[in-house]
């Protein structure tokens, strides 16, 4: 996923990859040279992180303070992925996210997924109505149909009305007006 932060949002932020992380003395160093003063695991929705925070004193006194921060009594706090190599990937995919390469990729696959999407919730694919694979297959079958028929009509509706052909009369009335 992309980074979400409102930091990242803003464009001049200083989001999770402004800080420069040092694993092997478990300390995070941001842009104006401030060192965390704690690292510890932490477990968000299920996932495991690193929080990491840096000093109060130090970040209430920063003059970059409200690009990193919109608490105003609070440091500012990290939360990493729990290994390096997962900052790295999770680093590395958030740069090529961003290239036009990607984005033609992913464009592909973003209209694959809606009409998985489409399957799932409108014609229920998740679920069999009948027993055994034979009628199963009935099933995606017709299933199929309906999506090729549901986006037949939507082509037709969305399609723009064809020009009519101007007349001479018509020609001859622009042309001289
Ligand atoms: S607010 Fe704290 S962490 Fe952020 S740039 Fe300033 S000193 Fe560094």
């Amino acid at each position: 996923m992309p980074d979400h932060s409102h930091q990242a949002r803003s464009g001049s932020g200083f989001d999770k990859s402004a800080f420069a992380v040092d694993w092997e003395h478990q300390r995070a160093i941001c842009l104006q040279g401030a060192v965390s003063r704690e690292w510890r695991g932490l477990r968000i929705s299920g996932h495991d992180y690193i929080q990491v925070k840096f000093a109060k004193v130090g970040c209430l006194a920063c003059p970059e303070r409200s690009r990193c921060t919109t608490s105003t009594t609070r440091p500012r706090a990290l939360a990493l992925p729990p290994t390096r190599e997962l900052r790295e990937i999770q680093t590395r995919n958030r740069l090529e996210q961003q290239t036009q390469d990607w984005q033609q990729r992913y464009a592909i696959r973003a209209g694959i997924e809606a009409a998985l999407s489409q399957s799932v919730r409108a014609c229920g694919l998740r679920r069999s109505r009948y027993r055994g694979l034979a009628r199963t297959h009935v099933q995606h079958v017709l299933t199929a149909l309906t999506r090729n028929l549901t986006r037949i009509a939507d082509w037709i509706a969305a399609s723009p009305p064809t020009r009519r052909r101007s007349t001479r009369f018509h020609a001859l009335c622009t042309a001289t007006a």
